[in-house]
């Protein structure tokens, strides 16, 4: 196919600033693109820590002589551009700097004016990309909520100009949850002039509605996210809007950036190891023992977490199953927990381990280091989510040798197999999770020939980003023949 020139518009982009899934995708999906011959550029905000990396020169990130000025309201904002390149590829990011906004903040999101930063930074990017550098796209793809002001303004104001009409846009949901709500003035302030949407309250916004309503195409990031969010539980309040486009949404797998995750040569592991090499993880578990102050013992086994502490990642029917796990009913084991969120996670975790100093150990704070000797050293690792768009911990386990131990819903239930590749269960409770837990430790004790098939099973799996990066050729080649009316 010829090569498409392609706009990739978010608020987070790894390594330049990291919240969740979103920066993964957004910092590999253009490198995967690029190696398959396409011309892709990522347009993000000029958060804080970029811009202190910019002035400090140290880093990568240079000025680019381009000053913009957005239209905003009656007048227009001024904005400086910063740019970059994705590491190990020649694929240029350009960051919108614009101080007040963005750089001024202490983080990224969290703001009371977040619906308008976002706003200003989707019509800011469009403004650089087609108007200052008159680069214009063959699609524009739009992640979250903060980036579907572009596809907005696209499907409207924009129009009325030939710079910018007939731009197919693919629009990517990675968590329905977070839909960025803004008072109806924000249209004002854009030029838009629009219907209200069933989803939106009297005088009220909705990006996320927005997005998916206005874009060309829609994708989520697995196939079984897709269809729950098209059901009442699962739908955030915007189901009935994705059943109305059903046609249009596709799921597709988020895959791994294998340059990152390798357990052959990641230099957090104290001992690398492949599928030939098994007996390597012992060393990993071992300095992970020590590392949280477990007694080392070789013959327990040890269940490992690696999570946000946050009510999607099931931390509600957590508790119960620990509590279980700890007092050995299902043998002695081990747990550690590397997480940071929500109070009341903290101090539910904190409590267990007052009780199970030698057999819980936690660490509450972000930690990229340590994360990767939970996944190379835990014999399983414990991911009960409420819902989950794709998860990348159930992936990074799969391919370290631990076993998932997972709540077969989303991006689980698409990637591991129970008894395969690792242990799955069906509803959300303490129970389900249990049994799914006893299950595993049950073959761990008494099948180590069966285990070791369901490591080297999960290593050999491929979720590399190249089969992804196809499938989302695909979508662009779809919106393009829509809007070209092919
Ligand atoms: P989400 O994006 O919803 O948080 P994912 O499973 O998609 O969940 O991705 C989580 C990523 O963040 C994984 O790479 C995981 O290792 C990492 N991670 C999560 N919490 C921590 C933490 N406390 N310290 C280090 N890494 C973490």
């Amino acid at each position: 196919m010829q090569p498409l020139k392609i706009l990739f518009l978010s608020a987070e982009v790894a390594p330049f600033a990291k919240a969740g899934g979103l920066a993964d995708v957004c910092g590999s999906l253009p490198k995967a693109l690029a190696a398959l011959g396409h011309d892709v550029r990522v347009v993000m905000p000029a958060y804080a820590p970029i811009e202190a990396s910019y002035h400090s020169g140290q880093g990568t990130i240079r000025s680019h002589p381009v000053t913009l000025q957005v239209p905003m309201g009656y007048g227009t904002v001024p904005a400086g551009v910063l740019e970059a390149t994705l590491p190990g590829s020649k694929v240029p990011v350009y960051f919108i700097a614009e101080w007040h906004r963005f750089a001024s903040r202490a983080f990224f999101y969290g703001y009371w004016d977040d619906p308008q930063r976002f706003a200003f930074f989707s019509r800011a990017a469009l403004d650089l990309m087609i108007a200052a550098l008159g680069w214009r796209p063959d699609v524009i793809h739009a992640h979250d909520w903060h980036a579907a002001p572009a596809v907005t303004w696209l499907a409207t104001a924009g129009q009325a100009d030939g710079r910018y009409a007939n731009i197919p846009t693919v629009y990517t949901i990675h968590n329905l949850m977070h839909q960025g709500t803004a008072p109806w003035e924000i249209f004002h302030d854009m030029g838009i002039l629009t219907h209200g949407l069933k989803e939106e309250h009297y005088g009220e916004v909705n990006w996320m509605a927005r997005g998916i309503y206005h874009a060309t195409m829609i994708t989520t990031v697995s196939p079984t996210y897709a269809r729950e969010i098209m059901g009442w539980e699962g739908g955030s309040g915007l189901d009935a809007l994705l059943r109305h486009r059903s046609f249009d949404v596709h799921g597709i797998l988020n895959g791994l950036d294998y340059e990152v995750w390798d357990p052959t040569r990641d230099p957090h592991l104290v001992a690398p190891f492949d599928a030939a090499r098994l007996d390597q993880r012992q060393h990993n578990k071992r300095v992970l023992q020590e590392r949280f102050r477990l007694p080392q013992r070789d013959d327990l086994p040890l269940v490992g977490m690696v999570t946000r502490l946050d009510r999607q990642k099931g931390l509600d029917i957590t508790g119960h199953v620990l509590h279980l796990l700890l007092n050995n009913f299902a043998g002695e084991a081990q747990c550690v927990v590397l997480g940071a969120g929500a109070q009341h996670y903290v101090d539910m975790l904190e409590h267990l381990a007052g009780y199970h100093r030698d057999r819980l150990s936690i660490f509450i704070g972000y930690d990229p280091g340590l994360a990767p000797l939970i996944y190379g050293g835990s014999d399983l690792f414990l991911m009960p989510s409420l819902f989950e768009p794709c998860g990348l911990g159930q992936l990074i386990a799969m391919r370290y040798g631990s076993l998932p131990v997972v709540r077969a819903t989303g991006g689980l239930a698409d990637t591991v197999r129970h008894g395969v590749t690792g242990f799955t269960f069906q509803y959300y409770s303490s129970d389900d999770c249990w049994n799914a837990l006893k299950e595993a430790l049950y073959i761990y004790h008494v099948d180590r020939e069966s285990w070791q098939a369901m490591q080297r099973t999960g290593m050999a799996n491929d979720y590399s980003w190249v089969s992804s990066a196809r499938a989302y050729q695909q979508v662009y080649e779809w919106a393009i023949a829509r809007v070209r009316g092919w």
